[in-house]
């Protein structure tokens, strides 16, 4: 599916005042343009930093925020004082940016000349103070914000600076996503409900649900021709059972699951949806479960959730947005089974069928099994093993009156030993900073049983969306303690509560 980085970019605003004068302002100017060309240096950063002339008054600053606010390139705004800006003048262009901010605190000069320091000097490198008085709008005005602080040239702050870029390139892709469920959820399943209309309210992503059989058109229509094409992809790209090759006797199997493909695009495509659901209870005329077409959609980009999950189908979809460009992939996730024991405990995450290619630490095999669940012909299905390495996991729920996030930072780890019947791709962790005491703060928090899993982006890419949302995000972590997390929860009902409807 298309990507939507193309043509996106941040603006970076410097401000300043009149008081110094043309001289002095044109040193700004200069100073801050090489701001800019060093933060678009690095790499790290995933759209274009679009320097703007130096703001010294109320009403520039507010047209310059009506405009990155009113323009769909622009996904988010840096802003940076390079001399003493008085906020006063901040306070019409904060209220009317509704675009993502990232208060830079920095300074032209990495080091002080000591030996040659004047007040000339002094007078041009006041963003010690001046990005103070900023700070204090901000704070004062409940803006949602990151502040990233140290010299442009220095990698570890262009990396901050890239993962809020990273998350603003998410938060805007929810602001124009469109989810297609093909039935409703599993019956009788809780979690995976939630307030679609508060949803659209609160991340701009619309969730509507489409009869099944609009579906069983789609794939029943598809051109032959795009089913081969979808056959020679699966041949190029991965290990297929001798039963489901050319001559084997299940080869109609793998015809009909590349015709799932094949159907699914040419619905979703047309309708510029970017993530989707489906529901195993749910098929009408299909005659398999779709299994490696939505692993193949899924590291096509797509969001998926599994049982009518929209709420994960959105969260996959938002962070492989977030990911573009990185090594690693994101997927859709179950928390499966648990080994306690002996050694390490961990978590055996899959689902039924639809684990995501993009995590996978080898070639994926297709094969063909039965499954368990419902009355169809036997899924075809992609088969492997995830990458180890760190990752995290992160589930979205509806507590009543607003939504959470939950997340835990995790190890991929190896299977103690080859999963040799196990016929779904798995991953195997460790979630930190214990399985005890992960899973006792997960369930204290009413965590979902279905996730994202990303081995992409770090969790501080959820901490600037949930920044950007208003959203609460909790994290389990190397320092989590259940007693104090439970704490947390506690106080966050409160604190929700009363700042429900500040801040902006
Ligand atoms: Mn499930």
């Amino acid at each position: 599916m298309s990507h939507p980085s193309t043509g996106l970019e941040v603006r970076f605003l410097t401000g300043s005042q009149h008081l110094y004068g043309e001289a002095v302002l044109a040193q700004v100017a200069e100073q801050s343009r090489a701001v800019a060309d060093l933060l678009n240096e690095g790499g790290e950063i995933p759209v274009p930093v679009v320097w703007t002339p130096v703001l010294t008054g109320a009403e520039e600053i507010r047209r310059v925020c009506l405009e990155a606010t009113a323009d769909d390139r622009c996904i988010g705004v840096v802003a940076w004082m390079h001399t003493f800006s008085p906020a006063k003048a901040w306070i019409a262009g904060m209220d009317a940016l509704r675009k993502p901010l990232l208060h830079l605190h920095t300074q032209a000069n990495r080091s002080l000349p000591w030996g040659e320091i004047d007040m000339d000097f002094m007078n041009l490198n006041q963003a010690a103070h001046g990005d103070r008085e900023f700070g204090f709008i901000e704070a004062r005005m409940g803006l949602r914000r990151k502040v990233v602080v140290g010299h442009a040239s220095d990698p570890g702050v262009r990396a901050r600076v890239a993962t809020w870029a990273r998350a603003a390139k998410g938060w805007h892709a929810a602001q124009t996503l469109r989810l297609a469920r093909f039935g409703d959820n599993m019956r009788d399943v809780a979690v995976t409900e939630a307030d679609k209309v508060e949803a659209q309210i609160r991340f701009g992503f619309s969730v509507n649900t489409y009869g099944v059989n609009d579906l069983v058109a789609a794939v029943d229509g598809a051109p032959d021709s795009a089913v081969s094409d979808v056959v020679s992809a699966w041949e190029d790209d991965y290990v297929l059972a001798p039963e489901l090759a050319v001559g084997g006797e299940r080869r109609d199997s793998l015809v009909y699951a590349a015709r799932l493909e094949a159907g699914l695009r040419s619905f979703l495509e047309p309708g510029g949806f970017g993530a989707f659901t489906t529901n195993f209870e749910d098929l009408g005329g299909l005659r398999q479960l779709p299994g490696i077409a939505v692993q193949r959609l899924m590291s096509d980009g797509y969001g998926f959730g599994g049982e009518g999950d929209w709420k994960t189908a959105a969260l996959v979809r938002v962070l492989k947005v977030m990911s573009e460009g990185l090594p690693g992939g994101v997927s859709f996730m179950e928390d499966y089974s648990y080994h306690f024991g002996p050694g390490e405990p961990k978590v055996l995450g899959a689902h039924m069928l639809e684990v995501c290619p993009t995590i996978a630490g080898e070639r994926p095999r297709v094969e063909v099994h039965p499954l368990s669940i419902g009355a169809r012909e036997d899924p075809v299905r992609l088969v492997f093993d995830a990458r180890t390495g760190p990752a995290f996991v992160v589930g979205l729920l509806d507590v009543g009156d607003r939504f959470r996030l939950v997340a835990n930072a995790v190890e991929l780890v190896p299977p103690d030993a080859p999963l040799l019947r196990l016929p779904v791709a798995r991953a195997v962790w460790k979630p930190a900073p214990s399985l005890a005491v992960a899973a006792e703060s997960w369930i204290l928090a009413g965590g979902p049983h279905h996730t994202a899993l990303s081995t992409a982006a770090g969790l501080e890419v959820l901490e600037d969306f949930a920044t950007m949302a208003g959203v609460e995000l909790v994290t389990i972590g190397p320092d989590t303690v259940a007693a104090a997390f439970a704490r947390e929860l506690r106080w966050n009902d409160a604190y929700y509560r009363i700042a429900a409807g500040r801040g902006r």
